[in-house]
């Protein structure tokens, strides 16, 4: 595909498209029906159907049946463990194999022109970005995983919560599944916001952003404490009313549907003329410039918040004029402290 139809490439060969980021037209007033319309399917395809039939997969292939639920041993947590291993290698690395090892459509659509594994950093074991980012991955990630998987289906196995049935409430889930991505969106949105706050950064959530330049094993690279609060987003299943099946959907969103914002390529080719979208510019933008889009745009928290970055010369200059102001805040407050400290010496 030619990516120069879709967008430019810049001096140094960083490639941007035309269209600049775009929330959905969830919120917009007055409503865009046609928009909405045409955004429709993509609230469904390619990622979140994919995650609701995984759901359905695990329920039915990979967990034993609800009495052995009831209990912890070793035998069926181990292997739900190895199953999430192994989905998260191929899945995960269906990305890295054809983008970044095959670079099988070499720069096209990147929107860094650099891939991580031809650069060293100090930030990183080894000082290979994928290779720290992969150990972080199944090393503490895929153990949070399991541990979230297991304590909420021991607590429906148990009866501990309670256990809506399709048979008995269709409606209901079905609307429950259908709101699953708003879900992941406010939860991801508020944990975001959370731990950019100045020392959790510093303590939790830097380990994520030391990839600026974000590939698919970028995705899972967290602290534990930011693993554990994000995929955390499955607990909601225990204070709402749900169904195991809904939780585990809940989950797949935000553990496999992690690895859309850091694809690095807007579009992922599949054959010389077609590609599937890969709705990644709102997060790698994120990565690039650390404060802007806090949220991946389901909802638009950012655009309510100021905090929204399209990519475009506006969106740059909105983003520079915010920085300016916090910058004279924080000489402002500088600047008091050190009269009240004078006029105190004076004293
Ligand atoms: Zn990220
Ligand atoms: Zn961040």
């Amino acid at each position: 595909m030619d990516d120069l139809l879709y967008g430019q490439r810049n001096k140094r060969g960083d490639w941007a498209p035309n269209e600049p980021a775009a929330t959905a037209p969830l919120f917009v007033f007055p409503p865009q029906p046609l928009k909405l319309l045409r955004w429709l399917p993509h609230y469904f395809f390619p990622y979140n159907l994919l995650f609701a039939a995984s759901a359905v997969a695990w329920w039915h292939l990979a967990l034993p049946d609800v009495e052995t639920m009831q209990t912890l041993s070793w035998s069926w947590i181990v292997r739900l463990f190895f199953i999430n291993a192994v989905a998260v290698f191929l899945f995960y690395g269906a990305f890295e194999l054809k983008l970044y090892i095959r670079r099988s459509q070499g720069n096209r659509f990147k929107y860094d022109c650099k891939f991580p594994a031809d650069q060293r950093s100090k930030v990183f074991v080894f000082e290979r970005q994928n290779l720290d980012n992969m150990m972080r991955t199944f090393g503490t990630g895929l153990p949070i995983w399991t541990g979230i998987q297991v304590a909420v289906l021991m607590a429906y196995a148990n009866g501990w919560v309670p256990w809506l049935t399709f048979a008995e409430h269709p409606v209901y889930l079905f609307c429950l599944a259908l709101v699953v991505p708003v879900i992941h969106e406010t939860h991801f949105f508020l944990l975001h916001r959370a731990i950019h706050w100045g020392p959790l950064y510093k303590w939790v959530h830097s380990v994520h952003h030391n990839s600026v330049n974000p590939s698919p094993w970028s995705s899972l690279s967290m602290h534990p404490v930011e693993q554990f609060f994000y995929l955390g987003t499955m607990f909601w299943h225990l204070l709402i009313p749900s169904n195991p099946i809904i939780a585990l959907y809940q989950l797949h969103v935000a553990g496999f549907g992690a690895i859309p914002g850091h694809v690095g390529f807007d579009k992922v080719e599949i054959t010389d003329r077609t590609g599937f979208d890969s709705h990644a510019y709102i997060h790698h933008l994120h990565h690039k410039y650390f404060e802007v889009n806090y949220g991946d745009g389901l909802i638009p928290f950012d655009r309510w918040f100021g905090t929204f970055h399209d990519g475009s010369k506006d969106g740059e200059r909105q983003m520079q004029e915010r920085y300016q102001k916090k910058k004279a805040r924080m000489n402002a407050k500088a600047e008091a402290l050190k009269r009240k400290q004078s006029t105190g010496a004076e004293v």
